[in-house]
């Protein structure tokens, strides 16, 4: 029987609940025989996922999801069997993860001036990797009283155009693709939704993307239809996952339910011995 790969989680190391032990005993309990952590400008997690999985028989692709600017706004990149150790790779991500910190201080800043008298260090006590995002913000406004819900403090305050957003300064998709083919990884469009013009697509193909992540929990059927069209016409890989976070985000009871078979995992692996 086929198995079962998710290949896009975040653990604590980014802004998921769970460690990435915690995430294994999951995977492993809604049957999940390979998965990815692909956290937010992060690969801290990735060596102590591997060797969990590696007790526990759940194999742990190295992932990354990284964010890139395209047309004033963000779009994401996941990528798959990177070298985690890869130099540029490390150095690029401890500047995101500066940036990060830097827009969670915005973020902050602006909510004071709305009257919110969040504290950083409230936000901080959140973070246990070293990638801040807004679900930190997110869960400190919960637990101060200045929101009612995690969802409450997106559409709110943090959500994109919302209030209290603040953009971060990322790589162009060229770079970034650059950067993850540099380190030996594959490429994938993250969860393009329903907004992906050709224009983008085209550029990130030009760009060398290797495929797209067809199978997202935000994707309908025909969505996934779609991009699936799509992948064959430009000779693409599918990727799929749960984008999974746990906690706050009250995204546990669907945990295994999205991602592709471990055969689809396989193709991926005979692109990067063609490359
Ligand atoms: P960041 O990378 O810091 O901009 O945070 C992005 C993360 O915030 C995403 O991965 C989602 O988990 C979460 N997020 C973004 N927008 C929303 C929203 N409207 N509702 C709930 N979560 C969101
Ligand atoms: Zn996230
Ligand atoms: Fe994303
Ligand atoms: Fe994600």
């Amino acid at each position: 029987m086929a198995g079962k790969a998710d290949l896009h989680i975040h653990s604590t190391y980014s802004d998921g609940a769970l460690s990435p032990s915690e995430l294994i005993d999951r995977a492993k309990n809604v049957g999940l025989s390979v998965i990815s952590l692909t956290d937010h400008d992060s690969v801290g997690g990735v060596e102590e996922a591997i060797a969990i999985g590696d007790k526990k028989g759940v194999e742990v692709i190295a992932g990354i999801e990284l964010s890139a600017c395209f047309n004033g706004s963000e779009i994401h990149l996941l990528g798959y069997f990177m070298d985690h150790t890869n130099k540029e790779l490390i150095d690029s991500l401890a500047g995101f993860q500066e940036e990060r910190m830097k827009r969670a201080m915005r973020i902050v800043g602006k909510l004071n001036k709305m009257n919110i008298p969040l504290d950083i260090d409230s936000v901080l006590e959140q973070v246990r990797g070293d990638s801040v995002g807004r679900p930190h913000i997110a869960n400190a406004l919960v637990n101060e009283g200045h929101a009612d819900s995690y969802h409450q403090a997106f559409t709110k305050y943090i959500g994109n155009g919302r209030p209290a957003y603040e953009q971060k300064r990322n790589f162009s998709p060229e770079d970034t693709i650059q950067l993850i083919n540099k380190a030996g990884g594959l490429s994938f469009l993250a969860h393009p939704g329903r907004s992906v013009g050709e224009d983008l697509l085209l550029r990130l193909i030009k760009a060398g993307l290797d495929g797209i992540e067809v199978i997202h929990p935000h994707h309908s059927p025909e969505l996934v239809q779609y991009y699936r069209g799509i992948v064959g016409e430009y000779f693409l890989l599918e990727s799929g996952g749960s984008d999974f976070h746990g906690g706050q985000k009250g995204d546990d009871g669907t945990f295994g339910q999205f991602g592709i078979p471990t055969s689809t995992v396989e193709i991926m692996r005979r692109r990067l011995l063609s490359n």
